[in-house]
């Protein structure tokens, strides 16, 4: 029975792998993917490795996640090294969680693998740090995939602070819902909001914006993106480093 590598890959710039994930890619036997935003890593992997994409678009996932874990737990079966390879980090919206769980109650071994995650990444390749000492005293990571209009939210939107940067991932497609909501709940219409498409890629682009705005002035963007909201944004103008 072989032992399974839940990894995460990192956002974008290969660079931006851990060491450790680098080394478990190399010494695969089987690697399970997502649609991951440098597909380059593959080329790491050892000519006789075997290549599974199970790749989710924008939380849509074309493999359902019950299929995935016994995909991975078929591998562990079958192979000693077992990697199973997610964008950014494997437990920020990845579901790692819910692999590893599957794999604990079948008595496979794991070991979790962590990534640098793109929602904090993302906004650093933007120049926008996500906290700033006098902007902002913390910052938080919010799905953008459920839509603000359920009945019942899951999400806490109330709960907020004035302050407080948010960061949403999945959350293009509703980026209008979204600011909507927020202005709804009494924040400024011009308050600084900034979208980053493909981050840390030489694809990356950045749209600096207002709540009002931002719908209309990242119209056409690619995913994967990240939504930011908060008054860091405006740092940017002085942080910006990666063309
Ligand atoms: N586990 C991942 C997040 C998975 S959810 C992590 O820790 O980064 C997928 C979402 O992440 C996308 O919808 C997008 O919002 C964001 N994302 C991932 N990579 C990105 C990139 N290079 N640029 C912009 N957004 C990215």
């Amino acid at each position: 029975m072989g032992k399974v590598y839940l990894t995460g890959a990192g956002p974008g710039d290969i660079e931006l792998m851990t060491l450790k994930a680098a080394r478990v890619v190399k010494e695969a036997d089987i690697l399970i993917y997502d649609r991951l935003a440098n597909p380059d890593i593959l080329d790491m992997a050892r000519q006789n490795c075997e290549m599974i994409y199970v790749g989710k678009q924008d939380g849509k996932h074309s493999v359902p996640q019950d299929d995935i874990n016994e995909i991975i737990y078929q591998a562990a079966l079958k192979y000693e090294n077992v990697v199973r390879l997610k964008g950014g980090d494997p437990f920020v919206f990845g579901r790692g969680g819910e692999e590893a769980i599957y794999l604990y109650e079948r008595d496979i071994k794991f070991e979790i693998i962590p990534g640098i995650t793109s929602s904090v990444s993302v906004p650093a390749y933007a120049g926008i740090p996500v906290t700033h000492r006098g902007i902002t005293t913390s910052f938080r990571v919010v799905t953008g995939h459920e839509s603000p209009n359920k009945k019942i939210s899951q999400i806490e939107w109330q709960t907020f602070l004035n302050d407080e940067t948010i960061v949403f991932l999945m959350g293009f497609h509703n980026i209008k819902l979204i600011t909507n909501k927020l202005i709804s709940l009494g924040k400024a219409k011009d308050y600084p909001c900034a979208v980053i498409s493909r981050g840390s890629t030489p694809e990356q682009k950045v749209v600096v914006s207002t709540l009002e705005n931002i719908t209309k002035d990242s119209k056409g963007l690619l995913t994967p993106a990240i939504i930011v909201v908060g008054e860091v944004v405006k740092l940017r103008e002085k942080v910006k480093w990666f063309n």
